[in-house]
């Protein structure tokens, strides 16, 4: 019997091989779903790998997974659920190169890929709604108007078929039957215009399939009537396949807007760029028009029939980017993120497949797993976001990196778009791996806002501030708003409180699970772990000294929103953060607030310094830099000259430069003055420094090894005894273990070991040689319960 690799959706490594009864032999083609057992009752869904088995080095649990593998290696697949694959070879190589590079099982990069409808023994099931036709021997004039005839008493009957008559455009008073084409009747476009048109030769339009709610709704009838005419023959009721994706009308090329000058001159250099590298970054200060850019090349790309790929880094900005893109890619463009329904997933996917794809894909990190056929371009916006990258669970990949590895399996171009580039990105530039394009005047030469330093450490001192506002800070927003303008304050901790602590005697509310302090959040009347979501009561007393006093210390975005409230009581206020755009329309909602002006000043995380674009602002407050400048972290600059550019960014507007108002204890800081100059050059000249001192990239490679488990001592040796098994290999290579700065969470104690790889080494080997030496130690009976993980490349 023939057998295959399946790929299963289990945190497990490698692929696992089933014997294929000789009926399905033809079926069970590389990229199609099977249906198959594992272990004594489980079935589950998987996909048929493209290559046969081949034994994949040594991996975790290595031991297990062999012996798993030969029990089932005697079953067989029990059905194929797809006559085409799902996935298509690229697609099944971007997941393999996943697996590999970020050290992750291939099962956890399909859990991340496939929509669930996808991956599950029950699946998808299509919409579908009711149509009703009239049985054929009803199809003329002549016998309608005898049917009608007989229906003068029962009058709701009579009602529904005088609408179904009327919906299909047929006049049944006149001796011979309007004709109408199908095109002509709304309701019935839908499903009329294949398989009607063709009966008794009377009219095309009395075969017209009316849906079941449009013709109660016409005829202001009842469900009761309808049966009736069912129970008798004179209807006929079909299901039919509908669609969930709302349809983008037509594509209109004609509203992409001509570009100015210093802008085609980019677009001109990309195409060079493009000539000779794979992947070309666009270096363009905020509002400079990169957007308009990508449009005119998405166009281009679309119009030598090749698909595009755009990928932003928040779910946020599709909803801004969509009505753009509408305008001009119609019902061309597709969106796909992860607060679509599942089943609008699957049609998606599924349509990537058919024979008429979407041209453009927009969407987050998991779009980058949707099928293409012909890939053309690759856009990455704002591509120093580090959510492109996914933290937890596996696979902890870069969507950046992985888009780039799928362009080129297709022949594709990559674009990187941003304001301040990643050091990674920039430093390929510079070293002529990417091509390289600048684009340094803002669209109609509006200036980049003054940003304006303001040392709350000595104002503080002499009490002036009013909480956590400056005086200066305050007087600029409420002239702004004065000037029918609109301002943004950008506090970077969502919740009320923080920190909360007894005044008396220090005791502080922590989480049982993490070692994390709580966060207040008031609105929802609780105390929170933003690690685990714990969740308790605000206490009211301190269970250590029954002290009433307790405080929370420090602003969350709810109290800035509370603060700014009573300060400024007639100012419009929105608040954008996880906690306020958990639903799907939140952020259409807070954002389309702002843009029509129904708020005037926004307050929010990082998430509102995404490449938001608003017209009308003048003022930006970014009320704490130092949370940002001192986190204990070697990115922590770049995260913070990145995060205070671009929030900056969102001001300014026509006829007058925006203007920011930029917080913090130190003031002379050269980082800051960097800010303050959007001095990207000499940022990046210092960090660059920095980086090469120190071993850390875009000059070494980071992998971490995190270690878990509920015991701190069981932990703490397994970290010891890797540690040393890594340094075997890797030498000087290897840091740590250490506890990391939170180093308990969801109950399980954590310790990390950093690997600093130079450039130039053999990468594979060493992944190779990691894999090894934790397969070596996880066979211990000790470390049974032991969680390891990789994270590569982190951020
Ligand atoms: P970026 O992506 O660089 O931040 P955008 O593409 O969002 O910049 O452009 C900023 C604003 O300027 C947008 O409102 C955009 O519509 C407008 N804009 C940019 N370029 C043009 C252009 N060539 N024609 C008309 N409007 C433009
Ligand atoms: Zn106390
Ligand atoms: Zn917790």
């Amino acid at each position: 019997m023939k057998q295959i690799n399946v790929i299963l959706p289990l945190p497990l490594n490698g692929e696992f091989t089933y014997a294929v009864p000789d009926g399905l032999a033809d079926k069970a083609k590389p990229g199609c779903r099977v249906l198959v057992p594992l272990g004594k009752s489980r079935r589950y869904v998987g996909i048929v790998a493209s290559a046969p088995s081949q034994e994949e080095g040594v991996q975790i649990g290595e031991e297990d997974a062999k012996t798993e593998k030969k029990r089932i290696e005697l079953k067989e697949i029990l059905s194929v659920l797809d006559g085409n694959p799902v996935l298509l070879s690229q697609q099944m190589r971007l997941w393999n190169w996943i697996a590999d590079y970020y050290m992750s099982p291939v099962g956890d990069v399909m859990k991340a890929a496939l929509p669930s409808g996808l991956k599950q023994v029950e699946g998808f099931r299509p919409k579908t709604e009711r149509f009703l036709m009239l049985a054929p021997q009803y199809r003329d004039v002549q016998t309608l108007r005898v049917l009608l005839d007989t229906l003068k008493r029962a009058t709701k009957q009579q009602a529904v078929l005088t609408a179904y008559l009327q919906l299909c455009g047929v006049d049944k008073d006149a001796e011979v039957p309007m004709s109408g084409h199908a095109e002509d009747v709304p309701s019935a476009a839908d499903s009329a215009d294949t398989d009607a048109n063709q009966s008794c030769g009377m009219s095309g339009n009395l075969s017209a399939e009316i849906g079941y709610d449009t013709l109660l709704n016409a005829s202001h009838s009842t469900v009761a009537a309808i049966r009736s005419l069912m129970d008798k023959g004179v209807f006929l009721s079909v299901n039919r396949e509908v669609g969930r994706i709302n349809d983008g009308g037509k594509a209109c090329p004609g509203n992409i807007k001509p570009l100015s000058e210093a802008q085609a001159d980019a677009y001109n250099q990309i195409l060079v760029q493009m000539m000779n590298h794979p992947v070309t970054l666009l270096h363009g200060v905020t509002s400079s028009g990169k957007t308009e850019i990508y449009i005119h090349l998405i166009q281009k790309t679309i119009d030598e029939h090749r698909q595009v790929l755009y990928l932003v880094p928040e779910i946020a900005l599709t909803v801004q980017l969509t009505e753009r893109l509408k305008r001009v890619f119609g019902n061309r463009l597709g969106i796909y993120h992860s607060r679509y329904s599942d089943a609008e997933r699957v049609e998606i996917w599924q349509r990537q497949l058919s024979g008429h794809p979407y041209d453009v894909i927009l969407g987050a990190r998991s779009a980058v797993f949707l099928p293409f056929q012909r890939l053309g371009l690759v856009v990455i916006d704002e591509e120093h976001e580090t959510s492109f990258k996914q933290q937890d669970p596996a696979p902890r990949y870069h969507a950046r990196s992985a888009a780039i590895v799928l362009a080129q399996m297709y022949g594709a171009r990559t674009l990187l778009g941003t304001a301040t580039p990643s050091a990674e990105s920039y430093h390929n530039a510079r070293q002529g791996k990417y091509g390289l394009v600048g684009l340094d005047r803002r669209y109609q030469d509006i200036r980049l806002p003054e940003i304006e330093v303001v040392d709350i450490k000595d104002l503080r001192r002499r009490k002036m501030m009013s909480g956590p506002f400056s005086p200066r800070l305050l007087a600029a927003v409420r002239a702004s708003l004065e000037r029918g303008e609109q301002a943004i304050l950008f506090q970077n901790r969502r919740g009320f409180a923080p920190m909360t602590e007894c005044p008396v005697c220090g005791w502080v509310p922590k989480c049982p699970n993490c070692d994390v302090s709580l966060t207040h959040h008031r609105n929802a009347g609780v105390m929170s772990c933003h690690y685990c979501g714990y969740a308790t009561n605000v206490p009211e007393q301190c269970p250590n000294c029954d002290s009433r006093e307790i405080r929370g210390r420090g602003y969350g975005t709810e109290k800035i929103e509370d603060a700014i409230r009573s300060l400024l009581p007639e100012a419009r206020v929105a608040r954008m953060d996880l906690d306020t755009t958990r639903t799907r329309n939140a952020y259409g909602q807070l954002i389309g607030d702002f843009a029509s002006g129904r708020t005037n000043l926004l307050i929010g995380t990082q998430m509102i310094s995404k490449g938001l674009d608003f017209d009308k602002v003048s003022v930006v407050g970014i009320l704490d830099a130092d949370s940002m400048l001192n986190y204990p972290d070697f990115r922590a600059y770049e995260h913070a000259f990145t995060m205070m550019s671009q929030v900056s960014g969102r001001a300014g507007r026509k006829g007058r430069q925006g203007l920011v108002i930029l917080q913090t204890k130190s003031p002379g800081l050269p980082v800051v003055s960097q800010i303050v100059h959007n001095d990207y050059e000499g940022f990046y000249h210092d960090l660059l420094t920095e980086r090469r001192d120190f071993h850390y990239p875009p000059f070494y490679r980071l992998t971490y090894v995190y270690l878990k488990h509920r015991d701190d001592n069981t932990v703490n040796s397994a970290g010891l005894e890797l540690g040393s098994r890594l340094r075997e290999i890797f030498g000087t290579r290897v840091l740590g273990p250490d506890k990391p700065a939170v180093a308990r969470v969801k109950t399980l104690c954590i310790r990390k070991i950093m690997l600093k790889l130079e450039s130039g080494l053999d990468y594979a080997l060493a992944r190779q040689y990691l894999r090894g030496a934790l397969a070596d130690m996880l066979k211990d009976r000790r470390y049974g319960a032991l969680q390891v993980y990789f994270d590569v490349d982190p951020l």
